[in-house]
């Protein structure tokens, strides 16, 4: 891992208002770990999360009798959560409006906790111009059977490809099984354009390197491959949220990493909710203070 260097940033819980119910319910049943452990991480983990999940659509995976029962993806909502989730009316295909839910703090965040969320999903837009992303993900599925090593590779020649074409990119264990590779965008280009870009990319990879990748979509084409899921990249998709704690055995992490240390990390599930201060400290790490962060636009491809 790399040396860090410390830079000035508050590392403190940040403050909120939620109280937490039903703080002994275990939510993961393999490890024990309980409802006011999950909160107490996302306090923690609040200021370094919230710059990447605040403002944006959402859609939560709710598990409130805990990861092991009935679980549901939730994206809009009327108003049951109170106060802190907030509402951006988005089109549907046919034309109405739904209400989006998005956060801005860590009351919000809490929220959510609170009636039972684990993980949370991101649209790759704000909510100031949905039809606008502001990333490019490229979330790269490894068929069963694929070690890390295989991922690894991957990630890096998406890193190269994107690089070769002016994109600088940044990657994410994502606490299961592969890595997204993220560019940053400035919000320029709306989502056909978006997505249009996204899928040839994928399929040129896919043309070059037929051994390793596949965009296809049926999972019979996956076999021994990489896939490359290209349609995190289109109106209304999403993607799990940097720092968010994964509904999988153990309470895994998706994690924001540096180049440098995807040459060395073990797994995508390296980091585990009771790593909450390391990740405080990380995130205020030289290495990863410019994670995300570039004023790009997409090329012409
Ligand atoms: P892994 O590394 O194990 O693939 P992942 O988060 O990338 O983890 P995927 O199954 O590849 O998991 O899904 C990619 C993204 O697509 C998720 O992060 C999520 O935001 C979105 N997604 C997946 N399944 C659903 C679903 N049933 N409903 C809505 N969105 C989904
Ligand atoms: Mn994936
Ligand atoms: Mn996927």
């Amino acid at each position: 891992m790399e040396t860090e260097t410390p830079v000035q940033q508050a590392s403190a819980p940040a403050a909120n208002s939620i109280k937490i119910s039903n703080r002994e319910r275990v939510i993961y049943p393999e490890s024990g770990i309980t409802k006011g452990q999950l909160a107490d991480y996302y306090a923690a983990i609040a200021p370094a999360m919230l710059p990447w999940v605040g403002s944006r659509p959402i859609s939560l995976v709710r598990c409130p009798q805990g990861r092991a029962k009935k679980c549901f993806f939730q994206k809009h909502d009327a108003g049951s959560f109170g106060t802190h989730v907030h509402h951006v009316a988005i089109q549907e295909k046919d034309g109405h409006e739904e209400p989006y839910l998005f956060i801005d703090d860590a009351d919000g965040l809490l929220t959510c906790v609170q009636m039972g969320t684990i993980e949370f999903h991101g649209w790759g837009a704000r909510i100031e111009d949905v039809e606008k992303a502001d990333r490019l993900v490229f979330d790269l599925d490894p068929d069963e059977g694929l070690d890390f090593e295989a991922v690894r590779s991957a990630a890096f020649q998406f890193r190269d490809i994107l690089n070769q074409i002016g994109l600088a990119t940044f990657p994410m264990v994502t606490g299961g099984k592969g890595v997204h590779v993220i560019a940053p965008l400035t919000p320029k280009a709306e989502w056909p354009e978006v997505k249009d870009f996204a899928r040839r990319l994928a399929m040129a990879v896919a043309q070059i390197d037929p051994a390793n990748f596949t965009a296809a979509l049926p999972k019979a084409q996956r076999k021994g491959r990489i896939f490359v899921d290209y349609l995190r990249n289109q109106r209304g998709a999403t993607a799990v949220m940097p720092y968010c704690v994964r509904a999988r055995p153990e309470a895994p992490l998706a994690a924001p990493i540096t180049w440098k240390e995807m040459e060395t990390i073990d797994k995508p599930s390296h980091w585990h909710v009771g790593d909450a201060t390391e990740l405080v400290k990380r995130v205020g790490s030289k290495a990863l203070a410019n994670w995300g962060r570039a004023d790009q636009v997409l090329p012409d491809l």
